[in-house]
């Protein structure tokens, strides 16, 4: 894979057959001052973030598509939760 000296940042896993879905919601903008504190590479057309604030946290997905993003965001969860569900996410165990 030519890219991977350039690729910082983690690639989400093959999800698991029996992986957790999650609800992918459009962006609720009650968290919007919530930063962004770890994310997958951008080199993938689907981009995941973790994002905090006020001690919540949520995952958005961005789907890179010719014609713009699709953003879209998963509820918000107590931080330490959030944080196992990202684990899950990027080992397969969760989409
Ligand atoms: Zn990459």
């Amino acid at each position: 894979m030519t890219l991977l000296d350039e690729c910082l940042s983690p690639h989400v896993a093959m999800p698991q057959r029996d992986h957790i879905r999650l609800d992918w919601q459009q962006p609720y903008p009650a968290l919007e001052r919530a930063r962004s504190v770890a994310w997958t590479c951008w080199c993938r057309a689907t981009v995941y973030e973790l994002y905090e604030g006020a001690g919540r946290a949520f995952v958005r997905r961005t789907i890179q598509l010719d014609s713009g993003h699709q953003v879209q965001e998963t509820f918000s969860w107590p931080i330490n939760e959030a944080r196992a569900i990202w684990t899950a996410l990027l080992s397969g165990r969760a989409r």
